[in-house]
């Protein structure tokens, strides 16, 4: 086991610190006042460094710590930018940084600046040991990811490409999190995540007097194609990385259960192999968006409420649809057009559609990271898994960099709990900050060090 030492763990903590105090909410962003700051912590340690604007004040930030070149760059990611927080809501001041009761608070410190922290930790630790490194470690701290990345992670894979050339592989957000069942636990590593395909919905009618109530309204139209989407899950499929999740889950309870599980799979029973795997009840509502593709309805628009008297000739929708790898545009929107139908007129929402994607899950780099969590945390187990949401992955994959979601947090014990990402109170338990680094640390030594 390689450690970084106590040293460095109250550095991660002063650098979350005032990574949270820099206010990097976006938009409108401003994070290249952040980019600057790690600048000026990595540059003396004879880090090499780009800062690059994507617009003013869109900052992303390059960091390159040399190996001989002996195997293939790896890199850690991150994202600088964080959504928006209201003070009035907030327990402590969202861009403080304090720390209260074995956290540290604000908006950032679970998505995604302690993995930032943890990372320049880690260039800087090696760095000072001067630890021979057969390949180089690169640091990439971007703009934007919270509006899809197109001024940060996007705008770098289109316009700067050269930067990633060659890495073998990225460990960015997206997994790392432990979870139980039963008696067993498990930490998640990102493998895949789900793509984004984004709809209006529209209804026409002739409009009218509100005195004389019919069926085909274009309002009544619209409400009754919505609620054919039912509870928004769609189709149903079994992925190679939820599968092999399934399976692996299962089979920490017997091989009877693994083979049961397995062919509930083949037979797409996906709500009976999460109960047979062992998932509770709870736990199986909220996994099974990673089986389906999906649609939300988060958008309603008619009428006016000042013209509560008229009946309004059209009415729009918004649902926000996210896919599965191989799903496709067109495929999803048949799939929302048979579950609509004939009346209502459904179509790609402003271009929003990034497919679904998939990285190898027998890279040598799991296995490195199965090894580690094997040690730092005995008897779990990691597992392959799906993000529901979408992150810069989406960016990097289509240039051939292998991207996996692994920010390690330690499996909170009964009792305690923070807040996660986006929510009001975002805070982040100190131990969780020393698993992180830990971990991390003996993931990068192992695969970068001579
Ligand atoms: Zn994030």
């Amino acid at each position: 086991m390689h450690l970084p030492g106590e040293k460095w763990q109250a550095r991660v903590i002063e650098i979350l610190q005032e990574l949270i105090r820099i206010d990097t909410t976006n938009p409108p962003g401003n994070e290249t006042a952040a980019a600057q700051y790690l600048a000026g912590l990595l540059t003396p340690a004879g880090i090499e460094i780009k800062i690059i604007e994507s617009a003013p004040g869109r900052g992303n930030l390059i960091a390159r710590l040399r190996g001989t070149g002996a195997a293939k760059p790896m890199m850690l990611m991150g994202h600088l930018d964080v959504v928006a927080a209201d003070a009035d809501e907030w327990t402590h001041p969202p861009f403080g940084g304090d720390i209260h009761d074995g956290f540290v608070w604000g908006r950032g410190s679970t998505d995604m600046k302690q993995m930032i922290a943890i990372s320049a930790v880690i260039l800087l630790a090696l760095a000072e040991r001067e630890t021979p490194l057969k390949r180089d470690l690169l640091l990439a701290a971007s703009a934007d990811e919270e509006h899809g990345g197109r001024q940060g992670m996007g705008w770098l894979s289109r316009e700067r490409p050269m930067l990633f050339r060659d890495v073998e592989c990225a460990i960015n957000e997206g997994g790392g999190t432990p979870f139980r069942v039963g008696e067993h636990t498990f930490f998640t590593c990102q493998t895949a995540e789900k793509g984004v395909c984004r709809s209006r919905w529209m209804t026409y009618a002739k409009g009218g007097h509100g005195a004389y109530p019919r069926g085909d309204l274009s309002t009544v139209t619209l409400a009754r194609a919505l609620s054919r989407l039912d509870d928004g899950h769609l189709g149903g499929r079994v992925s190679e990385t939820m599968g092999r999740a399934m399976v692996l889950v299962a089979q920490a309870t017997s091989d009877s259960a693994a083979r049961r599980v397995e062919k509930l799979l083949g037979k797409n029973k996906i709500e009976a192999a999460l109960e047979a795997a062992g998932f509770a009840a709870e736990d199986i509502g909220r996994h099974r968006p990673l089986f389906y593709d999906t649609a939300s309805l988060t958008g309603l628009r008619a009428g006016d409420p000042q013209s509560i008297n008229v009946i309004p000739p059209s009415a729009t929708a918004y649902v926000d649809g996210r896919i599965l790898p191989g799903q496709t545009s067109d495929g999803f929107l048949e799939l929302l057009r048979q579950a609509g139908g004939q009346d209502v007129q459904i179509e790609l929402y402003n271009g929003q559609y990034s497919p679904g994607l998939e990285s190898p899950s027998d890279a040598s780099i799991i296995r490195t990271i199965r090894q580690v969590i094997a040690e730092h945390y005995p008897g779990a187990q990691t597992v392959p898994w799906m993000c529901a949401g979408s992150t810069d992955a989406k960016h990097l994959i289509p240039l051939g960099v292998p991207v996996y979601g692994f920010v390690p947090g330690k499996p909170f014990p009964q009792g305690i709990e923070g807040a996660g990402a986006h929510a009001v109170d975002e805070c982040v338990w100190l131990e969780s900050l020393e698993f992180g680094l830990d971990v991390l640390y003996d993931i990068v030594y192992r695969f970068c060090a001579q």
